[in-house]
């Protein structure tokens, strides 16, 4: 195919996805291979490349790896089809905003989601507060901010949220910086919430207790502790 009419990937005024885009149609070329450190050479300021390629999947771009294309390593991609021309204005939204799911991305997204909706927290088949209906849970498109540029991800929603939130957007840069804003302990506390996929407030709360159960003399002594770091 020829080149010409395409945006130099260089130019750093677009996101990177656009730009990891036209980096696989202007440097690999379609049906070839490429390693992923030539990928990661090529976008050194980004941390998270891979993802970035992955959304393209989205917009219909066909980047395998050796679980689908026997014959590649490990470390290997193939640029096998090229999607929408996410780098022209409104491509990359027409194309995601029409795309179909399948059965097995609904079950995936399903299961990632622990089957409950992302919004509410309620689960399938749960009754709504006080009230007869239940909840159906559905898929929805969630466009979100990310440091890469915007992108659509899929998400679990009832059908109430959804129907009351459509063109919902999410700000994940918004959530990096106010992570980057917290004190160490708070990070801390954030990672072990994370990794439990729960938050768990008990340990505290139970010294918390027990130290307003304390006489006015002790009180005092634990303020005293807690002061001096
Ligand atoms: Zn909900």
């Amino acid at each position: 195919m020829t080149n010409a009419g395409i945006p130099s990937w260089r130019n750093s005024g677009q996101g990177t996805m656009v730009r990891c885009a036209l980096w696989l149609v202007t440097e690999v070329g379609v049906g070839e291979v490429f390693t992923k450190t030539q990928l990661r050479e090529a976008f050194p300021e980004t941390s998270q490349i891979d993802r970035r390629m992955r959304d393209l999947r989205v917009h219909g771009w066909n980047i395998a790896t050796n679980r689908e294309d026997p014959t590649l390593s490990p470390h290997e991609h193939r640029f096998v089809e090229m999607g929408a021309e996410v780098w022209k204005p409104g491509q990359a939204r027409a194309k995601s905003a029409t795309a179909a799911i399948t059965g097995t991305q609904r079950r995936e997204i399903l299961e990632k989601d622990d089957h409950l909706c992302r919004v509410c927290g309620i689960a399938a088949g749960e009754a709504y507060d006080g009230g007869i209906e239940t909840a159906q849970l559905d898929i929805a498109r969630r466009e979100v901010l990310k440091p890469g540029g915007k992108s659509v991800e899929m998400v679990t929603e009832c059908r109430r949220c959804r129907v009351g939130g459509r063109g919902r957007q999410t700000d994940v840069t918004d959530v990096l910086s106010r992570l980057a804003k917290m004190s160490g302990v708070e990070r801390e506390l954030f990672a072990q919430w994370v990794s439990a996929d729960r938050r768990d407030f008990s340990a505290m709360e139970r010294l918390w207790g027990e130290y307003r159960s304390l006489p006015a003399e002790s009180r005092e002594t634990i303020r005293a502790a807690v002061d001096r770091p």
